[in-house]
């Protein structure tokens, strides 16, 4: 499940909320050159790496998508979404929309985009600076980039606008079950309904 949106509008915030109580749900932790902010820590928030590590990464072909915002790279490292794909659990992923179009190329009946609309744009301004880790030029690059980030709203499966957030948080979390809940999804209910019409 991939949770975009503007750059302070909450993505990281339902995010959190949702992989505290889903359990089946591991974040895809991404690769950037961009500098960490107070409290981020490696490997938790972000691989915090050098362009030439990253660029490195891109050529051996580790990165599920990768793509540039705000002037810094971003990228998905591969390995951890197949190993979680593969023991089973849901992969949750906090990229912005050239990331999304890529992972959907490449998983496309296993991918469901949700994506985040602000309020207003004045209560977006408010809510990067409430979070007082970015500087003045900082949240100018992200109010720019906006507009961009928010005309993409109708490539995704789901749109929410992030207004109250504990709201918000219920109606991915209602998102995420209802796509699990999906035929498709649950390979082994044929042989238990086979089962069942057996009489076991
Ligand atoms: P993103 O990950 O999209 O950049 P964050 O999750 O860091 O955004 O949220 C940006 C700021 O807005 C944070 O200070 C967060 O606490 C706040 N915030 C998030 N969702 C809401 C909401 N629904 N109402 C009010 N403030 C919010
Ligand atoms: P931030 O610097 O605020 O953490 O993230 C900036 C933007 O980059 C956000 O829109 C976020 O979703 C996006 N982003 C973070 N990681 C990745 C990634 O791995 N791939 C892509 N395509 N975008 C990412």
């Amino acid at each position: 499940m991939v949770v975009a949106a503007a750059s302070g509008v909450g993505k990281s915030s339902v995010s959190r909320a949702l992989l505290e109580s889903e359990p089946e749900l591991a974040l895809s932790v991404s690769a950037t050159t961009r500098a960490p902010r107070p409290g981020e820590v490696d490997g938790v928030h972000y691989h915090f790496r050098s362009m030439e590590q990253f660029l490195a990464m891109v050529a051996a072909g580790e990165m599920l998508e990768h793509a540039e915002v705000f002037g810094r790279r971003y990228g998905t490292p591969r390995g951890p979404v197949e190993a979680a794909l593969a023991s089973g659990r849901d992969v949750l992923f906090d990229i912005d929309w050239q990331g999304f179009r890529q992972v959907k190329q490449k998983l496309p009946a296993d991918l469901v985009g949700v994506f985040l609309l602000p309020p207003g744009l004045a209560e977006l301004e408010r809510r990067l600076r409430g979070r007082g880790t970015d500087s003045e030029a900082e949240v100018a690059k992200r109010m720019a980039a906006a507009r961009d980030e928010i005309s993409h709203w109708d490539e995704f499966d789901h749109v929410l606008v992030n207004d109250d957030l504990a709201a918000t948080v219920e109606q991915v979390r209602a998102i995420l079950h209802a796509a699990r809940s999906t035929r498709a999804r649950q390979p082994a209910l044929a042989g238990f309904v086979a089962g069942l019409l057996a009489g076991g």
